[in-house]
């Protein structure tokens, strides 16, 4: 298993598809929508633009100086979302992947406009407590980006208006792994709504969680 800091090699560019591959399959993510990226080095590799992931392979990555200075590398069009995985990958040192996708409920929750509220203690898996949501702009646009960095200024994901959700980790796994409790999440905070009337934890609750939390899941960080 790759451990960060990446390097730009095969190796990194196929655990990149084979995460892609990944949340396909587990029903996160569907078609060709969703993307992902991973900090290496001074640069960021990411997905090419609207290639269906088993047909993805290495060299069709693109890879983007960091800075955001320079024009991109690779045979094919990178990701329309870049720019919010370049400023995400600038404004969070710690990170180093950023994974979008299109999660059914999280999608739901974000058509309403609505962000997900301390419903359970795993909500601290993305830094505090709530998931917020990023307003609404084109999918591709600099103004997207803008939302998104604003909704994750001091969290580790976000719902995106009318869109899906996108998450940072601290690894390439860690991101696959937050996008799918953000899924749970979603899922049971929906379920929860329809059965009844959910009960949210409070602030204080949700501050013991962040302490126990940091340490807990995957040690690849
Ligand atoms: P790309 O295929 O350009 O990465 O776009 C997919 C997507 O989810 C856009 O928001
Ligand atoms: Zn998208």
């Amino acid at each position: 298993m790759l451990k960060p800091p990446y390097r730009d090699t095969p190796d990194l560019r196929q655990a990149i598809i084979d995460a892609c591959r990944d949340m396909n399959r587990q029903g996160i993510n569907q078609g060709t929508s969703g993307n992902i990226s991973a900090r290496a080095d001074d640069r960021m590799i990411i997905t090419p633009s609207g290639i269906p992931y088993d047909r993805m392979t290495p060299d069709m990555l693109v890879s983007i100086p960091l800075d955001g200075l320079g024009k991109p590398e690779g045979p094919l069009p990178p990701s329309t979302e870049w720019q919010f995985h370049l400023a995400l990958l600038q404004a969070k040192p710690e990170m180093h992947a950023i994974v979008h996708a299109h999660p059914v409920h999280c999608t739901a929750l974000s058509i309403n406009r609505e962000e997900i509220p301390a419903c359970h203690y795993m909500i601290a898996l993305f830094g505090g407590n709530s998931v917020p949501l990023a307003g609404y702009a084109l999918f591709g646009s600099e103004e997207l980006a803008g939302e998104v960095v604003t909704a994750m200024r001091d969290r580790h994901g976000c719902l995106m208006a009318n869109h899906g959700a996108v998450v940072a980790g601290e690894t390439l796994e860690k991101g696959l792994w937050r996008l799918e409790e953000l899924e749970v999440l979603a899922r049971a905070y929906i379920i929860s709504r329809s059965i009844g009337t959910p009960h949210i934890l409070s602030d204080g609750e949700i501050d013991s969680v962040l302490g126990a939390v940091a340490n807990y899941g995957l040690k690849t960080a």
